[in-house]
């Protein structure tokens, strides 16, 4: 079946002289390298002097992710590992404790991640975490994961991902008005 005129019929015909030389086509190819060097230079560089500046990045840009407090500080996340099975990458890794009766300041479900990590370098970024997340507790943020220099730093551990409770990030945009509703 046909969904499309795009499709061309392959031709077996012979190459020519010119043809097998590849001449025209590379002569082809260095014009239009030629045409958009002369354009970038009557531009001026579009280079970006990364970290010294930084792109602006779209609200909704998928970064580094939050693990959110509720609105009394405490942990929402309740280690029910639903994030884990939905990462396409196995880059969560997580480890479930009971709250005990004097924990109810600190976490607020009966059950939390005592131990809550991601695994940055196979991350890819797509946020279905945050998708399965049924409290709303795990977040992407706009903040950049920054470069390291040995692998094992990239393990990121609740001391990288669970917010600081002076210093709440917002994160509004990517929440559906439901969402918004529940977190109240
Ligand atoms: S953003 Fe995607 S790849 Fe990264 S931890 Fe979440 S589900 Fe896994
Ligand atoms: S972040 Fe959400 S989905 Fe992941 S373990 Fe915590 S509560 Fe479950």
């Amino acid at each position: 079946m046909k969904l499309t005129n795009r499709s061309k019929v392959v031709s077996n015909k012979k190459m020519t002289l010119s043809e097998s030389l590849y001449i025209p086509a590379i002569l082809k190819g260095m014009q239009i390298t030629m045409r958009h060097a002369v354009k970038t230079l009557a531009k001026g560089s579009s280079t970006v002097q990364y970290p010294e500046q930084e792109r602006p990045r779209a609200k909704i840009w998928r970064g580094m992710h939050v693990l959110k407090r509720d609105e009394e500080g405490r942990e929402r996340c309740t280690a029910c590992g639903l994030c884990a099975v939905a990462c396409p990458a196995e880059a969560i890794t997580m480890v479930a404790a009971e709250r005990t009766k004097d924990e109810k300041n600190l976490y607020r479900e009966e059950k939390y991640a005592e131990i809550y990590e991601i695994n940055m370098l196979r991350c890819i970024f797509c946020g279905m975490c945050e998708d399965a997340c049924p409290k709303s507790a795990i977040y992407l943020t706009d903040r950049l994961v920054n470069a390291e220099s040995n692998r094992g730093s990239f393990i990121f551990g609740k001391d990288h991902l669970v917010e600081k409770i002076d210093d709440r990030i917002d994160v509004s945009d990517r929440q559906t008005e439901l969402q918004r509703k529940l977190m109240k």
